[in-house]
């Protein structure tokens, strides 16, 4: 264990506080796991990592897990699934597997506390899923809406349908009875940052809890214009998002942004374990094939970066060894390592962070 790392968090946080810390790093079991299920989904969103499978990113073999090929793998990690905290499904449209809600079973049935978080397109969001996942631990269920118009949002996700996902959304929230959060995702663009502080709006109508502001992460130069980030920030974007803050909270829902200005802050894949098609442990998605990644003017295609696979080797000591670990632990810092250094996770930059609205000078 490293003494001055333990010694600098007892000076930070004192000592209850460095407990917590020092646990969080030197973790046995990550926090979540994310099986694929799937390498498919049921949109062809231009902008998608998903769509570029078996073309911009050759290695993938396109298709569904089978049931009873996702038991062996969950058969292989009880020990880990016992501990953690949560499971997902992989890649981004879990309800678009006809096995699912089985898939949930299974994985309760090695533990019974385990949460199973939905992130969705919306288009599968029917009654009947709505029930299923009531009968289950689903906490939240997230659905990507890119816009509060229609022609914004199936102009960015193709083959969507508005009036379709929005009334799922209004079902969804009628139906749950608020047993789950039901929360959205607006990917934030060039192309329909001006519509944020109505957004707000639409969503308060909707019933939405939480509004998840995230950056786009471009695979392709040719899309790289629509990032609204940059090495200086930008001043324009952040008064949007300060409005769209106030909105919402006249409106009483929550909203969440990313940072405007990409400085190392290093990723929360850290406490994620990513199990692939085929049973290979990676970080996360990006880092389980060649996926390109964009960032500012240059680009990077990574060889995969896989730490072990769950059907040759014990899964627990897959998540520590210590390649794996040292990993972990560099993003923990907010030092970049090398295989992340052209994906904006890493600088927070994508993901919604509060702080970044209370932080003025690091957004702008
Ligand atoms: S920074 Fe990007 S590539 Fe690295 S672990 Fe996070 S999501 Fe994966």
């Amino acid at each position: 264990m490293d003494i001055k790392y333990i010694l600098s968090k007892i000076k930070e946080n004192g000592i209850p506080g460095s407990i917590r810390k020092i646990s969080n790093r030197y973790s046995m079991f990550p926090k979540s796991i994310n099986v694929e299920i799937m390498t498919v989904c049921n949109l062809k969103c231009k902008h998608c990592r998903v769509t570029y499978h078996g073309s911009l990113i050759p290695d993938v073999k396109l298709g569904m897990m089978e049931f009873d090929y996702f038991k062996k793998i969950v058969d292989r990690i009880p020990s880990l699934v016992r501990k953690t905290v949560s499971f997902q499904f992989s890649s981004i449209e879990p309800l678009f597997h006809k096995d699912l809600f089985a898939m949930m079973d299974y994985v309760s049935g090695y533990n019974k506390h385990i949460s199973f978080p939905i992130l969705t397109n919306g288009m599968l969001l029917n009654e009947k899923n709505v029930e299923e996942l009531c009968s289950r631990n689903v906490p939240s269920v997230t659905v990507s809406l890119d816009g509060c118009r229609k022609e914004t949002v199936e102009s960015f996700k193709t083959g969507s349908d508005f009036e379709r996902v929005t009334g799922n959304i209004r079902s969804a929230r009628a139906g749950s009875k608020k047993k789950f959060l039901l929360n959205t995702i607006f990917v934030a663009t060039a192309s329909n940052i001006n519509e944020l502080v109505e957004y707000v709006d639409f969503c308060s109508g909707l019933g939405i809890d939480t509004v998840f502001v995230n950056g786009f992460l471009s695979y392709k130069q040719e899309s790289s214009h629509l990032s609204l980030f940059s090495k200086t920030g930008n001043p324009e974007v952040y008064g949007i998002f300060l409005k769209a803050n106030e909105r919402a909270r006249e409106r009483g829902i929550k909203i969440q942004f990313p940072f405007l200005t990409a400085k190392p802050r290093g990723c929360d894949a850290h406490s994620n374990m990513y199990i692939g098609e085929n049973g290979e442990v990676a970080a996360c998605m990006h880092l389980a094939r060649r996926t390109p990644l964009v960032l500012f003017s240059d680009s990077k295609i990574n060889p995969p970066v896989i730490y072990g696979n769950v059907f040759e080797e014990d899964p627990e000591h897959i998540w520590n060894k210590r390649e794996f670990s040292d990993f972990r632990n560099r993003h923990k810092r907010g030092e970049i390592p090398e295989e992340c250094a052209f994906c904006g996770e890493a600088y927070g930059v994508i993901v919604s962070n509060f702080s970044a609205i209370n932080e003025k000078n690091e957004s702008m």
